[in-house]
C-alpha cells in the first residue's frame, strides 16, 4: 500500500468546500442564509450566465467588524455557535462555519461590509483560498458579496454544471424558497439584468406567496394552522381541485429553514388522501415550528436534511392540520356566478339577431385576414356562429313537467314506482352490479334519462332499508327537491341551492363504511406467524407497535430481525393487497420505514376503493326519494364526506346571494 500523507491544507480545503458548494445556486443558498442571519431587511441577488461566472449578494444586515473578516473565511469559524451545547438549539440558519471558507476555496470572492456603528466598512478580496486585499473603505451598511469564476480552479467540478438556464433556474428556485420562508424580507432577483422577482417584504406571507406562484394559484390556496404537543404547523396547501403532476411545488419549513423531508411530503399526502386523484400531487408552502431541541438540522453539510425527535407528531400535525384545512375548506367551492356587468349607456339595444349577426360577420372578416398566419397543422375553419335565419317559433311542450300539477302529474308518478334499490349492498355477493330488473320498473324515456324530475312527496312509497341519519340537531336537513340528468340530486338547505353527485357520494359512504370494519376486526391467530424483516422494517415496526395494534396487527419482536405476529385482521384484502397476516406485517412496515403512519390506507385503501366504486349507485341508477334523501342528508351531516374515494368533489353549494346577484335583484 502506498506511503500515507497528510492532506496539504489546499488539497484539503477544496475536498471540504466540495461537500457544501456543488453548484452556483449552493453559493446563493449560503450566502443568501448568512444575509438573513444578519438581520437583512433587503437582500439583493444578481447573477450571470446562471452564477457561474458572476452572483453578487447584497444586503442591508448587521455588518461585520473590519477586523473579523479574515477569520469569517476561515474554517469553522462562526459567531453564532460557541459551545457543543449550543448545537442542540440552533436559531441561526448556519452555525458550521464553513460557507465563507467553502466559497473562497473555489472562486474569486470580494467583500464589502460595514456594521452600522463603524465609520469606516473593509473591503477584502480572495482568490482560491488566498487573502489578496484587506483594506478600510468607505461603504454603504450590510455587506455585499461577489462571487467570479466558480470552480476556476477545479475543472473538474466546472464540468459538472450544467447550461446556464438549468443553474439559473436552480437559484430562481432557491430563492422563491428563501422569499417564502422569509416574507418580513424584500427579496429582489436579477438574473442577466433582468429583474425577475420582486417580494415586498413587510411580513405578509400570503402576499410573498403571491409574488412566487403568480395569481391563480394563490387564490386557491387554502390556509392551514394547526399545533399538536408543541409541534404547529401554519401555512397554504392548495386546493384538492389545482393539483399538480409532480411534488415540485411542496415547500416545506422547519423553523424557517427550508427542508426535505420525507415525513413531511408522506404527511402532507396523507393528508389529501382520497381528496385528491391518484397520481396528482399536492402543492404547499408549510411552516413546521418546533423547540430547536425537538430537531436536527446538523445532519448533511447542506443543512436541507432534518431528523425529528418525535417523527409521528410531526406526520401527526402535518396530516391532520391538512385534513382539517382541506374540510374547513369546503365552501370555496361555492359557485360564483360571473356577470358579465355592461353600463347601462353601453348596453346594446339592437334586436338579438342583429347583434348575433355583426358578430358573425366580424368573426368570419377575422379569419379571413389572420389565416395566413396559421400554421398548416391548425383548423382553419371559420369559427361557428349560430345566425338565425328567421325567427325560431317556441312552442310551449305539452309533456313540460312543471306545467302539470304535481298531484296529476303521471310523469312524476310513473317515475317513482318504486324499485328495490337499496342504499345498503352486500358487496361480497358482488352482483349488485347485474341487479334482476324489476318487470314493474318503467324504463324511463331518453329525454327523462337527461332531464329533471320534480318529487313529489305523493309519488313514491317509503322504504325500510334507508340508512337514517343522525342529524346534528344545530344543522338543518337537507331538502331534496328533484334529480336531474339521474345523477344529481338537487336540494336546497336555508339559503342554498346544492348538488350532489349520487355516486360519488355513495361510493365514499361506503369508503368509510368498510374501513371502519376493515380496521376493528382483528383476531387472534391460532398459530403465530413468524416474518424476517430487514434492518429498517425491522426499526420501524419496532418503534410503531402501537400504530400495528391500531389495525389489528399484534407483534412479538425477538433478536435476529425476527417478529411474531399473534393477531391479525380478519379480512385480508388480496387484489393487489395483503392475502396474509405476513405480508399486510411486511407492507405495514416498508410504509412506515418510507414514514408514512397511516398504514391502514396504505394497506386497504386501493381495495377500498375498487369495492366502494363496485358497491355504489351509478349515475342513470333509478333511485326513490327516499334514498337520495337519506344519501344527500348523509353527505350533509358527514364532514369527511366532501370527495368521492378518486378524489372527485361530491357536492357543489350555490348561495341564494350569488343568484339574486346574477340576476341583478341586489347590486
Ligand atoms: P456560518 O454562517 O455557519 O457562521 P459562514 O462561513 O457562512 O459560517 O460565515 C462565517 C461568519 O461570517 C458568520 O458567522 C458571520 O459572523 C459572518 N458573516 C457572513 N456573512 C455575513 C453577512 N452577510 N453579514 C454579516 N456577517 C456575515
Ligand atoms: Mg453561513
Amino acid at each position: 500500500m502506498a506511503k500515507i500523507n497528510l492532506l496539504d491544507k489546499s488539497v484539503f480545503e477544496l475536498i471540504a468546500a466540495g461537500e457544501v458548494i456543488e453548484r452556483p445556486a449552493s453559493v446563493i443558498k449560503e450566502l443568501v442564509e448568512n444575509s438573513i442571519d444578519a438581520g437583512a431587511e433587503h437582500i439583493t441577488i444578481e447573477i450571470k450566465n446562471g452564477g457561474s461566472t458572476f452572483m453578487r449578494i447584497t444586503d442591508d444586515g448587521c455588518g461585520m467588524p473590519y477586523e473579523d473578516i479574515p477569520t469569517a473565511f476561515l474554517r469553522h469559524a462562526t459567531s453564532k455557535v460557541k459551545s457543543a451545547d449550543d448545537l442542540d438549539r440552533i436559531f441561526t440558519l448556519g452555525f458550521r462555519g464553513e460557507a465563507l471558507a467553502s466559497v473562497a476555496a473555489v472562486s474569486r470572492v470580494e467583500l464589502l461590509t460595514k456594521e452600522r456603528d463603524a465609520e469606516m466598512g473593509g473591503s477584502f478580496r480572495i482568490s482560491g483560498g488566498e487573502v489578496e486585499e484587506h483594506e478600510r473603505t468607505g461603504c454603504p451598511d450590510g455587506t455585499t458579496i461577489i462571487i467570479r469564476d466558480l470552480f476556476y480552479n477545479v475543472p473538474a467540478r466546472q464540468k459538472f454544471l450544467k447550461k446556464d438556464v438549468t443553474e439559473g433556474n436552480q437559484i430562481q428556485t432557491l430563492v422563491d424558497k428563501l422569499a417564502l420562508a422569509h416574507p418580513e424580507i424584500a427579496f429582489r432577483f436579477i438574473r442577466d439584468n433582468k429583474c425577475v422577482r420582486d417580494t415586498s417584504g413587510g411580513g405578509d406571507y400570503y402576499s410573498a406567496i403571491y409574488s412566487v406562484f403568480g395569481k391563480q394559484f394563490a387564490t386557491s390556496l387554502i390556509p392551514v394552522d394547526f399545533s399538536l404537543n408543541s409541534v404547529s404547523v401554519t401555512g397554504y396547501v392548495s386546493s384538492p381541485l389545482f393539483t399538480r403532476g409532480n411534488r415540485s411545488l411542496q415547500y416545506f419549513y422547519v423553523n424557517g429553514r427550508y427542508v426535505r423531508s420525507v415525513i413531511c411530503t408522506t404527511a402532507l399526502e396523507e393528508g389529501f388522501r382520497n381528496s385528491i386523484m391518484v397520481g396528482k400531487f399536492p402543492a404547499c408552502v408549510l411552516n413546521i415550528t418546533m423547540p430547536p431541541e425537538l430537531c436536527d438540522v446538523n445532519v448533511s453539510p447542506s443543512k436541507t436534511e432534518v431528523r425529528f425527535a418525535f417523527d409521528k407528531n410531526v406526520f401527526d400535525v402535518i396530516n391532520f392540520g391538512v385534513r382539517n384545512a382541506i374540510l374547513n375548506a369546503d365552501n370555496r367551492r361555492d359557485v360564483r356566478l360571473e356577470k358579465k356587468e355592461i353600463p347601462a349607456e353601453k348596453a346594446d339595444l339592437r334586436s338579438s339577431d342583429a347583434i348575433l349577426r355583426e358578430k358573425a360577420e366580424k368573426a368570419i372578416a377575422a379569419v379571413d385576414t389572420s389565416a395566413v398566419h396559421i400554421a398548416e397543422t391548425v383548423r382553419t375553419e371559420p369559427p361557428k356562429v349560430f345566425v338565425p335565419e328567421e325567427k325560431p317559433v317556441y312552442t310551449q311542450a305539452e309533456t313540460a313537467p312543471f306545467r302539470i300539477k304535481h298531484e296529476e302529474n303521471p310523469f312524476v308518478q310513473q317515475r317513482f314506482v318504486s324499485r328495490p334499490v337499496t342504499v345498503e349492498y352486500d358487496e361480497d355477493s358482488d352482483d349488485e352490479t347485474t341487479e334482476p330488473p324489476v318487470p314493474d320498473a318503467p324504463k324511463p324515456a331518453p329525454e327523462e334519462q337527461t332531464g329533471f324530475r320534480y318529487i313529489d312527496s305523493s309519488s313514491f312509497s317509503e322504504h325500510e332499508n334507508v340508512t337514517e341519519v343522525t342529524a346534528d340537531p344545530e344543522k338543518p336537513r337537507l331538502k331534496v327537491i328533484g334529480e336531474v340528468f339521474l345523477t344529481y340530486i338537487v336540494c336546497t338547505c336555508g339559503d342554498e341551492l346544492i348538488l350532489i353527485d349520487k355516486h360519488a357520494a355513495h361510493e365514499r359512504i361506503r369508503f368509510e363504511k368498510r374501513r371502519t370494519e376493515l380496521i376493528t376486526s382483528s383476531q387472534l391467530l391460532a398459530e403465530s406467524v413468524n416474518v424476517t424483516l430487514d434492518a429498517d422494517q425491522y426499526a420501524a415496526v419496532a418503534e410503531h407497535t402501537d400504530l400495528l395494534a391500531e389495525i389489528g396487527l399484534e407483534v412479538v419482536l425477538s433478536d435476529g430481525g425476527v417478529c411474531e405476529i399473534t393477531a391479525a385482521p380478519s379480512t385480508f384484502t388480496g387484489e393487489g393487497g395483503a392475502n396474509s397476516p405476513a405480508e399486510m406485517l411486511l407492507r405495514a412496515a416498508d410504509a412506515l420505514a418510507g414514514g408514512n403512519m397511516n398504514i391502514s390506507d396504505e394497506l386497504y385503501g386501493d381495495f377500498l376503493h375498487t369495492r366502494a366504486c363496485k358497491s355504489a349507485i351509478k349515475a342513470h341508477d333509478i333511485n326513490s326519494r327516499a334514498e337520495l334523501e337519506a344519501l344527500a342528508n348523509e353527505v350533509w351531516f358527514d364532514e369527511r364526506i366532501r370527495f368521492c374515494p378518486h378524489g372527485r368533489p361530491i357536492m357543489l353549494r350555490l348561495s341564494e346571494y350569488e343568484l339574486e346577484k346574477y340576476f341583478s335583484r341586489i347590486q
